[in-house]
């Protein structure tokens, strides 16, 4: 199937980046390994074809060690997964693999290359962690340079593109996406990756519109074509007519518009209506993304993911590179609240090379604090680095995972451990941080009222809990329909845990995707939380909707709710009750 010239085709894929840009295609059009000739070599002209791939290997090797160290600063984190493609370079396996069919099948280089790479990438596919499965795509971006470099085609060359263009792609390495002057790119559309993939989180981390996992997209878009990405409902329209220019025009300016007018008071403080001030906190992945919280009003960090500091790439951090990201975004935020959550790896956020592939349920399996526990060194190493960043600013320590009081006593331990010996090493460090935990598993929430007494906060992770608490695979499409933080239970654990902080007079803030959708907040309000977290982009739309509600009506409302024993029949309630405040506050498509 190809695009007629003149006619519209309308693809769905995922929802990468929200936002809407119309524009013209610019092709990353790679051969790949897809296109190879097979030819067969004398036995005397094995040893030259072997030197050959040798040398485009050197040469993908420079290259990759050329754009590394040439990576701005702002964008280094992202050059780590360049070093994994280093790695996998160098791999002992592949590469002798590689020359023993080159010497035994006697055929050319970029044959045996091509029949290395569709061996190893089904095994990488078929694995169940979504990172791993991502590493197929690493490894066909490796094997694309080392294609190149043997056919001595130039790479791409997409650092100079002059145009503002809609970068069409089968997928965007690090490599390529650290390459691009991205003031240049009006939107990102890609036949690979989903919500995880690194143009995911690149795209959504700078506010530019994205469709991702189309399939086909770079086989029916050409270059110069209009296309129109539509990065909130996840559609890409090729070739559109006048009425679909039109009719995306209108929802580019009803997008805009919303965008504008949500922003408008996000740097004011988020009061209701009564004068309850509730406190707004970004969640981010990079450091990076500190800029976005700052720009959509956030007053602190209210979770920082760590873990993205550990995937993509060889080797585990060490303490000082793990400090200076840490100390970077403390001294961005100032005096702000700054909560770093120690690593949350495996689960859906495996690591090559560390997690167990015979691990039946990885997300029920040695993740997060339970790997930390199990892997004492590594964590030492994060909390000294955390510690010693402490010393910088207002830094709170949260635990993911937690399910028993074990685990808080075992970590509170370490902490000890990890402090005194930063006193013995005589350097400048915090020992006095508070101590929170995530609640995203049924047995902290039955235990939450023994668990207050250890700890300093809570942190309520929506996302798991649904996941542990309804026994809903969280990234599986099929249970999706059963996925919502608005099931009855889930609102009942809030509440029980939220109960139980207060006993406790300690805080209790929510920092799951329900915190960042306007439509859950009467509830939130009304259950009593004073600190929500949320991903930047939502936080405008969240501090607009609490300064339309009242902080005493919602309490009355939230009783309401939690006699209530379906989802439709909270949904119904929600709107009944403030379906005009949130017209407004939503942007629909
Ligand atoms: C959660 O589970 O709600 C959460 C915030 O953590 P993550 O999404 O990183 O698992
Ligand atoms: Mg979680």
């Amino acid at each position: 199937m190809t695009a007629d010239k003149n006619k519209e085709l309308i693809l769905q894929g995922i929802s990468g980046s929200p936002g809407i840009c119309i524009g013209k295609a610019y092709l990353v059009d790679k051969e790949g390994v897809d296109v190879v000739e097979k030819y067969y070599i004398s036995q005397a002209a094995v040893e030259k074809e072997k030197t050959r791939f040798k040398i485009a290997v050197k040469k993908t090797s420079d290259e990759l060690r050329e754009i590394i160290d040439g990576t701005p600063a702002n964008y280094r984190q992202h050059a780590h997964i360049l070093e994994t493609h280093l790695v996998m370079l160098k791999d002992k396996k592949l590469y002798n693999k590689l020359i023993h069919i080159i010497e035994y099948e006697r055929v050319n280089a970029e044959w045996a290359l091509k029949k290395v790479v569709s061996e190893i990438k089904p095994l990488f596919q078929k694995m169940s962690a979504s990172y791993l499965k991502e590493r197929a795509d690493d490894i066909v971006q490796v094997a694309d340079r080392v294609m190149m470099n043997l056919k001595g085609a130039d790479p791409e060359d997409i650092s100079t593109i002059s145009k503002r263009v809609i970068l069409v792609a089968r997928d965007l390495s690090p490599a390529e996406t650290s390459q691009i002057q991205l003031e240049k790119i009006k939107g990102f559309v890609t036949d690979r990756g989903g919500v995880t993939s690194h143009t995911g989180i690149i795209a959504r981390a700078l506010g530019i519109p994205a469709v991702l996992g189309l399939e086909k997209a770079t086989s029916l878009v050409k270059n110069e074509d209009i296309i129109i990405v539509d990065g909130s409902t996840g559609q890409l329209v090729i070739n559109p007519c006048e009425q679909t220019l039109i009719e995306f025009g209108e929802r580019q300016n009803r997008y805009n518009q919303y965008k504008m007018v949500i922003a408008q008071d996000s740097h004011l403080p988020a009061i209701t209506r009564d004068g309850i001030k509730i406190s707004i906190q970004g969640n981010i992945e990079l450091p990076e993304e500190v800029v976005a919280v700052l720009d959509n009003g956030g007053e602190g960090i209210g979770l920082y993911r760590t873990e993205f500091q550990y995937l993509s790439r060889a080797v585990f951090p060490y303490e000082n590179e793990l400090f200076e990201k840490y100390k970077e975004v403390i001294e961005i935020m100032g005096q702000r609240p700054v909560t770093i959550r120690t690593l949350d790896i495996n689960g859906d956020k495996a690591i090559t090379g560390v997690v167990d592939l015979e691990e039946a349920n990885p997300v029920l399996g040695l993740r997060a604090i339970r790997y930390c526990l199990k892997n004492q060194d590594v964590f030492k190493t994060q909390l000294r680095a955390i510690l010693r960043a402490a010393a910088f600013g207002r830094v709170r320590l949260l635990l993911p995972l937690i399910s028993s009081i074990t685990e808080v006593i075992a970590t509170k331990n370490i902490l000890n451990e990890v402090a005194d010996s930063l006193e013995h090493d005589k350097i400048e460090y915090d020992r006095k941080i508070e101590i929170g935990i995530m609640i995203e598993v049924p047995s902290a929430v039955i235990m939450a009222d023994q668990l207050a007494k250890e700890v300093d906060f809570f942190s309520i992770g929506t996302n798991d809990l649904i996941q542990y608490t309804m026994a809903i695979d969280r990234g599986n499409r099929y249970v999706g329909h059963m996925y919502n933080p608005l099931q009855p239970v889930i609102i009942r654990m809030i509440d029980h845990v939220i109960r139980a902080a207060q006993k406790a007079n300690i805080e209790v803030s929510i920092c799951g995707e329900m915190a960042g959708d306007p439509f859950n907040i009467p509830i939130l309000l009304g259950l009593g939380f004073k600190d929500l977290s949320m991903n930047p982009q939502s936080i405008p739309a969240v501090k607009s909707m609490l300064r339309s509600l009242e902080y005493s009506e919602a309490k009355q409302f939230a009783a309401e709710v939690l006699k209530q024993t379906t989802v439709p029949a909270i949904i119904e309630l929600i709107n009944n009750n403030y379906g005009s405040i949130l017209k407004d506050k939503i942007y629909k498509g």
